[in-house]
């Protein structure tokens, strides 16, 4: 199985795209475990504060009622805080950040500040119906809050209104990888490897 190979004094900065159920989680997981690169998960972020209530947990809680969106300003905040520490120099991946084009631009903003960019954007990808039957099942099985049939619509709403713009985005700046998202966990996994196995 190709594995990427290691960026020995390289940062790879990677983000990953995808509609909510596509396998970002299990992905992001397997790829931060061989590269041994942070996992940087803004919506684990944003639940671990509201489970803490914290004052920004207070803050987004209701903003993101019924699936909608945190506000940019506060996650962008928040991911810029956590890429400023130092496990994050050899690189990270970015799982549910950025999600909207704002999101985006402030991102690209602060990383060239310290001559930085993103290396490589996976855009994974299945069917809606598959999205929509592998959230229902998730939503059964882990008590989220948020995966509740209304809810779900409403983020893929969300995600097709504010977040998908961001694939011409990124395919704008050369750096967009489509992955195919349907498969056994492996094979995707092998998708993934093979692409960032390119990236220079
Ligand atoms: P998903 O299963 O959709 O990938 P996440 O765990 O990434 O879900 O995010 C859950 C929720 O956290 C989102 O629906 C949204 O309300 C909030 N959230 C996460 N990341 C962001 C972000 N970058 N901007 C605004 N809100 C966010």
């Amino acid at each position: 199985m190709p594995k990427p190979r290691q960026y020995g004094g390289f940062a790879m900065r990677i983000i990953f795209l995808g509609p909510p159920g596509v396998g970002k989680g299990t992905q992001s997981q397997k790829l931060v475990d061989t590269l041994d690169i942070p996992h940087i998960s803004t919506g684990e972020m944003l639940r671990e504060a509201i489970r803490a209530k914290t004052e920004l947990g207070l803050k987004v809680a209701s903003q993101m009622e019924g699936g909608r969106l945190a506000a940019d300003e506060i996650v962008v905040q928040l991911v810029r805080q956590r890429l400023a520490q130092s496990d994050c120099r050899n690189g990270y991946l970015l799982d549910g950040f950025p999600r909207t084009l704002p999101q985006a631009a402030s991102l690209d903003l602060a990383l060239a500040v310290d001559d930085e960019a993103i290396d490589a954007v996976l855009n994974l990808t299945v069917d809606q119906e598959e999205l929509f039957r592998r959230l229902m099942e998730r939503a059964k099985k882990e008590d989220r809050g948020d995966d509740n049939e209304d809810t779900i619509r409403q983020r893929m709403t969300v995600y097709h209104d504010m977040t998908s713009p961001l694939i011409a985005y990124y395919e704008e700046q050369g750096v967009l990888h489509r992955i195919d998202g349907i498969g056994t966990v492996e094979e995707v996994f092998d998708r993934i490897c093979h692409v960032l196995n390119k990236v220079e």
